[in-house]
Protein backbone atom coordinates (compact mmCIF):
# COMPACT_ATOMS: atom_id res chain seq x y z
CA UNK A 1 0.00 0.00 0.00
CA UNK A 2 1.01 3.28 -0.49
CA UNK A 3 1.46 5.30 2.97
CA UNK A 4 1.73 9.11 3.57
CA UNK A 5 2.42 8.50 7.32
CA UNK A 6 1.39 6.26 10.43
CA UNK A 7 1.19 8.40 13.84
CA UNK A 8 -0.23 8.48 17.37
CA UNK A 9 -3.00 10.75 18.40
CA UNK A 10 -6.22 11.63 19.88
CA UNK A 11 -9.43 10.91 17.68
CA UNK A 12 -10.69 14.13 16.63
CA UNK A 13 -13.69 13.03 15.28
CA UNK A 14 -16.72 11.00 15.43
CA UNK A 15 -18.13 9.73 18.45
CA UNK A 16 -14.58 8.25 19.46
CA UNK A 17 -13.68 11.54 19.75
CA UNK A 18 -10.96 12.36 22.39
CA UNK A 19 -9.44 8.49 22.71
CA UNK A 20 -5.96 8.20 21.73
CA UNK A 21 -5.87 6.46 18.17
CA UNK A 22 -3.19 4.88 15.64
CA UNK A 23 -3.59 6.90 12.24
CA UNK A 24 -2.89 5.05 9.55
CA UNK A 25 -3.07 7.52 6.54
CA UNK A 26 -3.26 6.26 2.74
CA UNK A 27 -2.06 8.00 -0.53
CA UNK A 28 -4.11 9.25 -3.41
CA UNK A 29 -7.59 10.81 -3.30
CA UNK A 30 -9.89 10.64 -6.43
CA UNK A 31 -12.13 14.05 -5.13
CA UNK A 32 -11.07 17.51 -4.89
CA UNK A 33 -13.24 18.79 -2.07
CA UNK A 34 -13.00 23.01 -1.88
CA UNK A 35 -12.35 23.14 1.60
CA UNK A 36 -9.76 19.75 1.69
CA UNK A 37 -7.08 20.17 4.39
CA UNK A 38 -5.49 16.50 3.06
CA UNK A 39 -3.82 17.79 -0.29
CA UNK A 40 -0.54 16.31 0.83
CA UNK A 41 -2.42 12.54 0.26
CA UNK A 42 -2.72 13.37 -2.91
CA UNK A 43 0.10 12.06 -4.36
CA UNK A 44 3.33 10.06 -3.52
CA UNK A 45 3.41 7.94 0.08
CA UNK A 46 5.99 5.53 0.86
CA UNK A 47 5.09 1.44 0.00
CA UNK A 48 4.74 -0.48 2.78
CA UNK A 49 3.09 -4.17 2.93
CA UNK A 50 0.45 -4.96 5.63
CA UNK A 51 3.08 -6.58 7.49
CA UNK A 52 5.45 -3.33 7.80
CA UNK A 53 2.36 -1.37 8.65
CA UNK A 54 0.81 -3.62 11.31
CA UNK A 55 4.66 -3.72 12.89
CA UNK A 56 4.27 -0.21 12.86
CA UNK A 57 0.66 0.18 14.75
CA UNK A 58 2.23 -2.14 17.10
CA UNK A 59 5.58 -0.73 18.07
CA UNK A 60 2.83 2.91 18.42
CA UNK A 61 0.12 1.31 20.34
CA UNK A 62 1.47 -2.34 21.82
CA UNK A 63 -1.79 -3.15 23.85
CA UNK A 64 -4.53 -2.68 21.14
CA UNK A 65 -7.12 0.06 21.35
CA UNK A 66 -8.14 2.09 18.31
CA UNK A 67 -6.87 2.41 15.01
CA UNK A 68 -8.04 4.73 12.47
CA UNK A 69 -7.55 4.26 8.56
CA UNK A 70 -8.15 7.57 6.83
CA UNK A 71 -6.44 9.49 3.41
CA UNK A 72 -6.90 10.55 0.83
CA UNK A 73 -9.10 7.91 0.23
CA UNK A 74 -8.43 4.71 1.75
CA UNK A 75 -10.82 2.25 -0.66
CA UNK A 76 -8.83 3.66 -3.46
CA UNK A 77 -6.52 0.46 -2.71
CA UNK A 78 -9.11 -1.87 -1.85
CA UNK A 79 -7.24 -5.01 -3.28
CA UNK A 80 -4.37 -4.58 -0.33
CA UNK A 81 -6.56 -2.32 1.93
CA UNK A 82 -9.57 -4.96 3.01
CA UNK A 83 -6.77 -8.19 3.79
CA UNK A 84 -4.81 -5.50 6.15
CA UNK A 85 -8.66 -4.85 7.81
CA UNK A 86 -9.22 -8.38 8.65
CA UNK A 87 -5.36 -7.99 10.25
CA UNK A 88 -5.79 -5.27 12.02
CA UNK A 89 -8.71 -6.73 13.65
CA UNK A 90 -7.31 -10.17 13.75
CA UNK A 91 -4.69 -8.65 16.18
CA UNK A 92 -7.00 -7.14 18.25
CA UNK A 93 -7.74 -3.45 17.77
CA UNK A 94 -10.90 -1.33 16.92
CA UNK A 95 -11.20 -0.32 13.70
CA UNK A 96 -12.27 3.03 12.49
CA UNK A 97 -12.06 3.88 8.31
CA UNK A 98 -12.69 7.50 7.17
CA UNK A 99 -14.25 7.30 3.19
CA UNK A 100 -16.39 9.43 1.26
CA UNK A 101 -18.43 6.63 0.01
CA UNK A 102 -17.48 7.33 -3.52
CA UNK A 103 -16.08 3.22 -4.19
CA UNK A 104 -18.11 0.72 -3.11
CA UNK A 105 -18.30 -0.45 0.66
CA UNK A 106 -19.58 -4.04 0.47
CA UNK A 107 -16.24 -5.60 1.20
CA UNK A 108 -15.35 -3.41 4.09
CA UNK A 109 -15.63 -6.04 6.88
CA UNK A 110 -18.29 -5.96 9.22
CA UNK A 111 -16.31 -5.21 12.36
CA UNK A 112 -14.97 -2.42 10.35
CA UNK A 113 -16.77 0.96 12.16
CA UNK A 114 -17.07 2.87 8.89
CA UNK A 115 -17.40 6.60 9.12
CA UNK A 116 -18.75 7.77 5.90
CA UNK A 117 -18.75 11.33 4.80
CA UNK A 118 -20.84 12.56 2.64
CA UNK A 119 -20.11 15.10 0.76
CA UNK A 120 -22.68 18.39 0.77
CA UNK A 121 -22.91 21.01 -2.13
CA UNK A 122 -20.21 23.34 -0.39
CA UNK A 123 -17.52 20.64 -1.22
CA UNK A 124 -18.04 20.53 -4.96
CA UNK A 125 -17.88 16.52 -4.28
CA UNK A 126 -21.94 16.01 -3.52
CA UNK A 127 -22.69 14.12 -6.70
CA UNK A 128 -19.90 11.43 -6.10
CA UNK A 129 -21.39 9.67 -3.42
CA UNK A 130 -22.77 5.84 -4.31
CA UNK A 131 -25.68 5.61 -2.78
CA UNK A 132 -25.58 1.62 -2.33
CA UNK A 133 -22.86 2.38 0.33
CA UNK A 134 -26.23 3.08 2.58
CA UNK A 135 -27.22 -0.37 2.85
CA UNK A 136 -24.01 -1.54 4.31
CA UNK A 137 -24.44 0.63 7.36
CA UNK A 138 -24.62 -0.81 10.29
CA UNK A 139 -25.25 0.46 14.38
CA UNK A 140 -21.58 0.13 14.76
CA UNK A 141 -20.98 2.87 11.18
CA UNK A 142 -21.48 6.72 11.08
CA UNK A 143 -22.12 9.12 8.29
CA UNK A 144 -20.64 12.58 8.70
CA UNK A 145 -22.03 15.77 6.74
CA UNK A 146 -19.11 18.77 6.91
CA UNK A 147 -20.97 21.41 6.35
CA UNK A 148 -19.47 24.88 5.05
CA UNK A 149 -22.94 26.84 4.82
CA UNK A 150 -26.87 27.20 5.10
CA UNK A 151 -26.89 25.40 1.63
CA UNK A 152 -24.91 22.51 2.74
CA UNK A 153 -26.91 22.22 6.02
CA UNK A 154 -30.31 22.38 4.46
CA UNK A 155 -28.64 19.75 1.76
CA UNK A 156 -27.90 17.27 4.80
CA UNK A 157 -30.81 18.13 6.40
CA UNK A 158 -32.92 16.88 3.44
CA UNK A 159 -30.37 13.59 2.38
CA UNK A 160 -31.46 12.50 5.79
CA UNK A 161 -35.14 12.17 5.29
CA UNK A 162 -34.93 11.69 1.23
CA UNK A 163 -32.37 8.14 2.77
CA UNK A 164 -34.50 7.20 5.96
CA UNK A 165 -31.53 7.65 7.16
CA UNK A 166 -33.53 8.75 11.03
CA UNK A 167 -34.41 4.98 11.02
CA UNK A 168 -30.57 3.82 10.01
CA UNK A 169 -28.55 2.26 12.81
CA UNK A 170 -25.54 4.43 12.00
CA UNK A 171 -24.94 7.35 13.99
CA UNK A 172 -25.35 10.96 12.27
CA UNK A 173 -22.60 13.89 12.47
CA UNK A 174 -22.93 17.44 11.52
CA UNK A 175 -19.39 19.07 11.55
CA UNK A 176 -18.42 22.55 10.35
CA UNK A 177 -15.81 23.11 7.79
CA UNK A 178 -12.94 24.01 8.39
CA UNK A 179 -10.83 26.79 6.32
CA UNK A 180 -8.68 25.36 4.52
CA UNK A 181 -4.84 26.96 4.78
CA UNK A 182 -6.13 28.17 8.13
CA UNK A 183 -2.82 29.34 10.24
CA UNK A 184 -2.47 30.19 13.51
CA UNK A 185 -5.19 30.31 16.79
CA UNK A 186 -6.85 27.27 17.36
CA UNK A 187 -10.49 29.11 17.36
CA UNK A 188 -13.82 28.44 16.11
CA UNK A 189 -12.87 31.50 13.56
CA UNK A 190 -11.33 29.38 11.40
CA UNK A 191 -15.06 27.37 10.54
CA UNK A 192 -16.40 28.35 7.65
CA UNK A 193 -19.58 27.90 9.28
CA UNK A 194 -20.00 29.09 12.90
CA UNK A 195 -21.01 26.23 14.74
CA UNK A 196 -23.55 28.36 17.11
CA UNK A 197 -25.47 29.02 13.94
CA UNK A 198 -25.30 25.38 13.75
CA UNK A 199 -26.01 24.28 16.93
CA UNK A 200 -29.43 26.69 16.47
CA UNK A 201 -30.54 25.09 13.57
CA UNK A 202 -29.76 21.84 14.58
CA UNK A 203 -32.21 22.52 17.70
CA UNK A 204 -35.01 24.18 15.68
CA UNK A 205 -34.88 21.09 13.31
CA UNK A 206 -34.65 18.77 16.15
CA UNK A 207 -32.04 16.76 14.36
CA UNK A 208 -31.16 13.72 16.06
CA UNK A 209 -27.50 13.81 14.99
CA UNK A 210 -24.36 14.52 17.26
CA UNK A 211 -23.05 17.91 16.49
CA UNK A 212 -19.11 17.36 16.09
CA UNK A 213 -16.16 19.61 16.22
CA UNK A 214 -12.78 18.59 14.84
CA UNK A 215 -10.93 18.61 18.23
CA UNK A 216 -7.36 18.25 17.31
CA UNK A 217 -7.60 21.65 15.82
CA UNK A 218 -8.38 23.16 18.85
CA UNK A 219 -5.60 21.24 20.97
CA UNK A 220 -2.55 21.83 18.27
CA UNK A 221 -2.87 24.68 15.91
CA UNK A 222 -4.44 23.78 12.67
CA UNK A 223 -1.65 24.11 10.41
CA UNK A 224 0.20 20.67 11.99
CA UNK A 225 0.51 17.56 10.53
CA UNK A 226 0.71 14.29 12.44
CA UNK A 227 -1.54 15.54 15.66
S1 LIG B 1 -12.30 13.15 0.09
FE1 LIG B 1 -11.06 13.86 1.81
S2 LIG B 1 -8.92 13.76 1.08
FE2 LIG B 1 -10.27 13.64 -0.73
S3 LIG B 1 -10.43 15.75 -1.44
FE3 LIG B 1 -12.20 15.37 -0.09
S4 LIG B 1 -11.50 16.04 1.95
FE4 LIG B 1 -9.66 15.82 0.67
Amino acid sequence: MHIIEIYKSLQGESSFAGLPCVFVRLAGCNLRCAWCDSEYTFSGGQKMSALEILAEVQRLSPTGGLVEVTGGEPMLQERELVPFLHQLIAAGYEVLMETSGERPLELVPSEVRKIVDVKCPGSGEHLRFRPENLATLTARDEVKFVLASREDYEYARDFIVRHGLESSPAGLIFSPAFRKGAIGSRSTENCLLDPRDLADWMLADNINARLGLQIHKYIWEPQLKGV
